[in-house]
């Protein structure tokens, strides 16, 4: 049996003062550190004491922070070991520091970024990890056997969630090596600049959903006929040569069709002869290599950053070792750590590749008259988030400790191993789509404040900051980071965990909670271009 030895992790010191369950607790991150986090499910009222000596001043609620030195107004409040803002008033040790008191520091200048100063040396490889998955003829690995209709325009959607719906009840049944029949929905398609500068993303994100592992790489597609996203553009011939022996395109308006019992029995039709085709394929052993990993975060408490990512960036390093693509995401929220990772990037094109992201982004939010700050939701806040530089350091923490391999644009297909960023806004669903595109064949979604997210094509394993939300919506989170913050767990044990679930539930052994409840949210593209 393979094994891994564990590594050390940045010094976290948990403070805890008194006995029982009502302990006071805080949690610091890095030593030089002026706040911390409070991990009493409830918070703390004034006067509670802890081990280190310090008391608060006031009622600090739970996951929120708490000054351990005298901060004058002006001075920077460090968290991470990074500047997350600056005092607007004197902070007294022991107070609460919340978003009313502090100012939020500008984001890293895209011109002078360390470039691949702290390039980190590779990390042990990983040998003898497995996993059972589904070989498709790109040499891609499914984790799930699914059929997947394409479509080029919303105008179809509902027709074919009708038929998909009496395929999953007649036809389906006795093609028991399929896992499901799914309907690409969408709202692109038609009345859309098709041509405009950024609609090339919504384009390349609907093609390479369609070539996702997990449906076989036998798409089928049903078009209008008259609509902008002609089948040829959305799915090229030359990238897709089976689509030429034609069958595997309907064409509602095709003359043919004599109503609507028509398009729904071709529908019909053409699925029967792909569920044949992927009915004869059964798992295999692959390597965990063959995994490609997409991470993302949502409804993020200040746990978050403390629990969940570390712990998943440790998953996130043992992917690495053990040669799979790992992927992050989301450029709002690690726009305020780019220096981190620029410095990280494997060579200087990576880094180049990553400022062209950040650029491209700031200049989008920009023409639509936001900026980063427009990323923090009341629910971050409320969860102890200040800001999006706080959310930003803690966000980056899934990214692990390994080298930035490789940068891509938000729709593209990875092609690389490694650790990757795949450019996409922060938005869950999303960036959960445009990973779908970006090749993804296991999803892990961290969260603090709690979301049922889920994926019908890719199964989205878990994540809660927090035991108070593992324990309460014990039916919907798969795994409980928040034993990190109260002693109960390390970083480490934690991260192994995670790893070892995702090779568990891309082999079809276990289910995630959102699989089990059918939990699947729709498809929902990015388009930066006009609509018409
Ligand atoms: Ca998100």
């Amino acid at each position: 049996m393979a094994s891994y030895s564990s590594r050390e992790r940045a010094g976290k010191t948990v403070v805890a003062a008194g006995t029982g369950n009502l302990k006071p607790l805080y949690v610091k991150l890095h030593p030089d550190d002026t706040v911390a986090i409070i991990v009493n499910e409830g918070g703390l009222p004034a006067g509670a004491r802890f081990d280190s000596g310090l008391v608060l001043t006031e009622a600090v609620p739970e996951a929120h922070k708490v000054a351990l030195v005298d901060i004058a107004a002006g001075e920077p409040i460090l968290r991470y070991g990074s500047i997350i803002g600056y005092a607007e008033q004197a902070i007294p040790r022991g107070s609460w520091v919340h978003e009313g008191i502090m100012r939020m520091p500008d984001p890293p200048s895209l011109d002078n970024l360390p470039i691949c100063t702290a390039v980190p040396a590779p990390l042990p490889p990983l040998e003898g990890f497995t996993f059972e998955g589904y070989l498709n003829d790109d040499g891609s690995i499914g984790t799930k056997n699914i059929l997947g209709i394409t479509t080029t325009v919303q105008c179809v959607a509902a027709t074919v969630d009708f038929a998909v719906k009496r395929i999953k009840a007649e036809i389906l049944p006795r093609y028991p090596n399929v896992d499901d029949v799914i309907a690409l929905t969408h709202t692109y398609g038609c009345g859309v600049a098709i041509s405009a500068p950024g609609s090339e993303i919504p384009i390349r994100t609907l093609r390479n959903i369609s070539l996702n592992p997990n449906l076989g790489g036998a798409p089928m597609m049903v078009s209008l006929g008259c609509e902008k996203l002609q089948p040829v553009q959305l799915l090229p011939i030359t990238t897709l040569p089976i689509l030429s022996d034609a069958p595997y395109v309907v064409r509602m308006q095709d003359e043919q069709h004599h109503g609507f019992g028509d398009m729904v029995a071709a529908i019909m039709t053409m699925a029967e002869r792909r569920l044949v085709q992927l009915n004869t394929r059964t798992r295999v052993t692959r390597p965990a290599s063959d995994l490609v990993v997409g991470m993302q975060c949502g409804g993020s408490d200040a746990f978050s950053g403390v629990t969940a990512n570390p712990a998943l960036g440790y998953a996130a390093d043992l992917l690495v070792r053990a040669g799979a693509t790992v992927m992050f995401s989301e450029v709002t929220e690690v726009r305020d750590a780019v220096h981190l990772l620029t410095a990280r990037a494997a060579n200087e094109q990576v880094a180049r590749d990553l400022i062209r992201e950040m650029a491209w982004f700031d200049d989008y939010l920009t023409r639509g008259s936001a900026d980063r700050s427009a990323n923090t939701a009341p629910g971050n806040k409320k969860g102890g988030l200040a800001n999006i530089v706080e959310k930003a350091l803690g966000s980056t923490a899934k990214s692990g400790t390994s080298a930035l391999a490789g940068v891509f644009g938000p729709g593209e297909r990875v092609t690389k191993r490694g650790l990757i960023f795949a450019a996409t806004p922060a938005s869950d669903f999303v960036c959960g789509t445009l990973q779908l595109a970006a090749a993804m064949n296991m999803h892990v979604f961290t969260t603090g404040r709690g979301t049922p997210y889920g994926l019908a094509m890719v199964p989205v394993i878990k994540v809660a900051s927090r035991t108070s939300l593992a324990q309460r919506w014990a039916d919907l989170i798969d795994v409980d980071a928040g034993r990190i913050a109260t002693g109960e767990a390390t970083i480490e044990e934690v991260g192994e965990q995670i790893f070892r679930l995702i090779l568990d539930v891309a082999s079809g052994r276990k289910q995630t909670w959102a699989d089990h409840w059918g939990l699947h949210n729709d498809l929902a593209l990015f388009n930066p271009a006009p609509l018409t």
